[in-house]
This record gives structure tokens, C-alpha cells and sequence, in this order.
């Protein structure tokens, strides 16, 4: 099976009740990008990639499709082999994996179909029919995200991210602590997400000031060189997200013992293949993890579910999807949903998700 079209699509994604707010952006609407593949056999594959805006991470949507555009060409008439896709596009361009993930899905997609089989099943097996999901709060006013606490630990939701970073550490501290007396006892795990966007002071007094509360800190400062500094000093388990941005970065932060866990994004990581390496590499030490993306509707949210299914499931920390954020689904009837917390994952076959295209409008590049 040979890739004998590619086209690209762009396609808004408003925020619903937004702007999300992180550490170091407010986004109102995203701009995701869409692949679609077609096979020698007529067979079709949907990949997407969707930055949450332009400084969440090194890279943005207009990017995306600019690198796209510039291996397209060269990716028609070749076999669809993940790895041997990958290996042809690392000879193209250097770099750009959140671009290279948009094919690795749409590849992955395709593969699954070929074999009649659900892309779960084709990266190792699921364990689980249904991945426990988390939910991820802004920042926001203590009270507010205390109350979205309780809302969330009602609907059945079993973690919670809070956001934090951007403003006087006091009020993270104090938001700490207000959602922790919500959810105390209830079994419900929390994670404090910087974003980047604390100093080591700041990360290190709210370790200090909060001790008795159990939660991961998740990239709380901008670079590894920070995280290497807190490291010995802080007594809650650290997880890295935005630094790591390749499989190489992970060896290395596993194998050193810099983290905890990681919170893990299929896209910065280059795609499925290699994210499934990554969930290896996390397995053989013992680190939890999530597998989620940045942002980006139905496509990415069924890859995210796919080889979250395939994780241990005691080291799954659960599968973040934008889905609560956006209104409607591409594919109506299988569209991804997150219900009581928790995803089903789709019985395929290849993502088991089929987009409604017209709803993307003409591609914006055809190759
Ligand atoms: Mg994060």
C-alpha cells in the first residue's frame, strides 16, 4: 500500500466558554491542521496537529503546514511503513515532529484499516475498553477552581490538573490548598501544572509551604537546567510535559532519574510510533505518565485514547482530551466523548473515527 494523495487541511476550533488560560497563554480559538492520506487501494487516513496557540510550545499551525508543504511532495508514491515514513521524513526535515505526527497518524490510520484492525491493536493490544480521562482547569480565582473541583470529582472524574503560573505564587498556593480540602479523602489525584511558567523560588516555597498535600508537580519551571536545580529539594515527585520534546530527551530524564512521570503530548513527540516507544521506555522504569495532546478535535483525540489503552493501566495517569472545550465532533456518531470521566476507546477499524469532511471546507494544499 503506496500514499498516492496527500492533502491538508486547516480548520478553526473556538473555545467553548473560553479563553483557556495557562501559564504563559490565553487562547480563544485554535487553528488545528488536518492530513488526510489516500492509498493506492482508495483506502483513507487522518492524522491532525493543533498547538494550543503559538507559545505553549516551539511551535505553531502555520509551522505545522509549512512543514507539511515542504515533505509532501516527497512522501507520495512512498510505502506506508510508520517507520520507514519516519525515517524518510527525518531525511526532509530536521526537527518539526509535531508536523511529522500529523502523517504518523494518518499512516497509522491507514495501516489499521489495511488490516482491518483498530490502531490500539496495532501498536501492542489495548488492556482497557475504556481510559480513565482527567480534567485540566485554567488558571483561575481560588474559589472558582475549588468549585470546578467538586463539579468534576461529581461527574467522575478520578485526576485534576490545576493550572497555575503567571501570577503572585501566593494565589497558587492558596488554590492549592482550596481544592485540596475539596477533594480530600475522595481518592481523586491532583496534579499542579506550571506550564513553565514558575521559578525555581517559586516552585521550591510551594513545595515547602504545602508538604502534607500529595500532588505531582508537573513542569513547573522553563528548562531541565531548573528542574535539575529543584530536584533535591522538594519533596512532591516531578513530571516533565513541555521539555520533552523527543525520545531522546526521555531517555535520558527516565534513565537519570530527573522525574517522576512525565505528561506526554503524541505530537511533540513526533506521533504514534515513537510515542509507543516512549510508553515502553516509561514501562521498563516504572514511571507513570499521560498521553495527551496540546489540543485538536476527534483525530487526535482517538490516536491520545488509542495507545492510552495500550499503557499498563496502573501507569496510565489518564488520557487528556480538549473535547470539553469544543463543541460538536467530526465524526457525529463515533466522535470521542469523555463520559463520567472516563473514554471508550474505539473498536475501529484503524482510529474508528471517520470525520465528516465537509465540515473542513477544500484542502488548503493538495499533493
Ligand atoms: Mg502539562
Amino acid at each position: 500500500m503506496k500514499i498516492a494523495e496527500i492533502h491538508v487541511y486547516s480548520h478553526d476550533l473556538p473555545v467553548k466558554n473560553g479563553p483557556y488560560t495557562m501559564a504563559n497563554a490565553e487562547v480563544w480559538a485554535l487553528d488545528t491542521t488536518l492530513v488526510k492520506l489516500v492509498a493506492d487501494n482508495g483506502l483513507i487516513g487522518w492524522g491532525e496537529t493543533c498547538p494550543v496557540g503559538p507559545t505553549y510550545a516551539e511551535a505553531h499551525a502555520a509551522g505545522a503546514r509549512a512543514a507539511l508543504a515542504l515533505m509532501a511532495e516527497d512522501l507520495v508514491g512512498a510505502e506506508v511503513s510508520v517507520l520507514g515514513l519516519h525515517r524518510r521524513m527525518d531525511s526532509l526535515l530536521n526537527g518539526h515532529n509535531y508536523a511529522k505526527a500529523a502523517i504518523d497518524i494518518a499512516a497509522h490510520d491507514l495501516l489499521g484499516k489495511n488490516f482491518g484492525i483498530s490502531v490500539s491493536k496495532l501498536m501492542g493490544g489495548a488492556a482497557v475498553d475504556k481510559v480513565p480521562s482527567y480534567y485540566a482547569t485554567g488558571v483561575g480565582a481560588p474559589d472558582d477552581i475549588a468549585r470546578l473541583a467538586a463539579d468534576k470529582l461529581a461527574e467522575g472524574y478520578q485526576r485534576l490538573q490545576i493550572k497555575v503560573g503567571g501570577r503572585p505564587v501566593e494565589l497558587d498556593i492558596e488554590t492549592i490548598r482550596k481544592v485540596w480540602e475539596v477533594i480530600r479523602g475522595s481518592g481523586m489525584r491532583l496534579a499542579v501544572d506550571g506550564n513553565r511558567g514558575w521559578t525555581t523560588r517559586d516552585a521550591l516555597r510551594v513545595s515547602r509551604e504545602c508538604p502534607e498535600i500529595p500532588f505531582v508537580m508537573e513542569q513547573p519551571c522553563n528548562t531541565i537546567e531548573d528542574m535539575q536545580k529543584i530536584r533535591p529539594q522538594v519533596s512532591h515527585p516531578i513530571y516533565m510535559d513541555e521539555n520533552s520534546t523527543s525520545l531522546n530527551t526521555v531517555v535520558t530524564a527516565a534513565g537519570t532519574g530527573l522525574v517522576d512521570g512525565f505528561g506526554m503530548k503524541v505530537t511533540r513527540i513526533g506521533g504514534l510510533q515513537p510515542m509507543r516507544a516512549f510508553r515502553d521506555v516509561c514501562e521498563a522504569r516504572n514511571l507513570p505518565h499521560t498521553c495527551d495532546d496540546s489540543w485538536g478535535g476527534d483525530i487526535i483525540a482517538a490516536a491520545c485514547t488509542h495507545i492510552g489503552a495500550t499503557v499498563r493501566p496502573d501507569l496510565l495517569e489518564g488520557v487528556w482530551l480538549a473535547a470539553p472545550y469544543i463543541d460538536g465532533h467530526y465524526d457525529p456518531e463515533n466522535g470521542i466523548r469523555i463520559e463520567a470521566g472516563h473514554i471508550n476507546v474505539p473498536t475501529g477499524p484503524g482510529l474508528g473515527v471517520v470525520p465528516d469532511e465537509t465540515r473542513f471546507g477544500g484542502p488548503v494544499a493538495s499533493f
